[in-house]
């Protein structure tokens, strides 16, 4: 246990039947960087049963966020679904992950392109005020099954434009592309398909996706990872790690099964 601290939960939202999201508190100890993943997880018959999670909260704030799934039958989120405000929940005390802004050589433009709970380390991301220091447009797309799985929406489109501290640099910069692969939507379709048709483009105004002025991270499903990253490289961009920065960054939302 050494490697975990036992925090609290302050809160729970469910978003729909297969979607949640629940703060705890923070210890001070636990330092991340926006855009980073740990481990959490629950005691289950005298262990810890751990799993990867983005920290959706930006890392300024004193509480920590989480958006999850919830998977049937999976031996963490069937349980964890249950959480109530003063359960504990376990976070390991170190973060990691590829979805840094310093994995990335300098750009005009961030995409932020996302499927499912794929959006988790982006909301850590666009509450990062050296993303909007770093980039003239940041655009966050998030793709999902449904309309009602779209979420956060109300954070992204009426909260943060009215932040503080936040809000002159999100209403000039952040611009949100919530697409929807199964239901109507005033934007659908896959991501892929959004970038190559240039429909992507023309509905935000901007230039083609391209190498020279734009940076990616990609979160998301490994589809939608294989085939954003085969588009990526079809187009000469480069993926970007700490020991190299390139031109898109990659992170797996959760590691497929064999059926996915
Ligand atoms: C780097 C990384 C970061 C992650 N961040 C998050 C996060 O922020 N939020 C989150 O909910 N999950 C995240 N995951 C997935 C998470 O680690 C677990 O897989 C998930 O919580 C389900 O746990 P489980 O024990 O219930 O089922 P598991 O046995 O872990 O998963 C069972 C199956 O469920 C499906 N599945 C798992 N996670 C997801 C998901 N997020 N979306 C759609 N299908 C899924 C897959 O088919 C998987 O094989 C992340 C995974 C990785 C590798």
């Amino acid at each position: 246990m050494s490697n975990l601290i036992e925090e609290k939960v302050t809160s729970v939202h469910h978003w729909t039947d297969n979607l949640f999201t629940f703060t705890t508190t923070r210890s001070p100890t636990f330092r991340y960087e926006n855009g980073h993943f740990t481990m959490i997880g629950l005691m289950v018959e005298g262990k810890p049963l751990l799993r990867a999670y983005s920290v959706a909260s930006p890392n300024y704030n004193e509480e920590l966020e989480f958006f999850s799934i919830k998977v049937p039958n999976g031996p963490l989120t069937s349980r964890l679904q249950h959480l109530k405000v003063g359960d504990g929940v376990l976070v390991g005390k170190k973060a990691s992950g590829t979805l840094v802004v310093d994995n990335l050589t300098p750009g005009k433009r961030l995409y932020l392109l996302s499927t499912g709970t794929g959006l988790a380390p982006f909301m850590s991301l666009i509450r990062d005020p050296a993303v909007y220091e770093k980039y003239e447009t940041v655009v966050l797309t998030h793709t999902c099954r449904t309309v009602g799985e779209l979420a956060y929406q109300q954070l992204i489109t009426e909260e943060l434009p009215n932040d503080e501290f936040l809000g002159e640099e999100v209403k000039a910069k952040l611009r949100y592309y919530p697409t929807v692969t199964r239901e109507h939507y005033k934007t659908q379709g896959r991501i892929t398909d959004l970038i190559t048709s240039g429909k992507l483009a023309a509905d935000l105004g901007l230039p083609e996706l391209n190498a020279e002025e734009d940076r990616v991270m990609l979160c998301g499903s490994p589809e939608m990872l294989t085939d954003t990253q085969a588009l990526l490289e079809a187009r000469g961009f480069t993926m970007g790690r700490a020991s190299a920065p390139g031109t898109f960054v990659i992170e797996k939302a959760f590691v497929g099964s064999a059926e996915d």
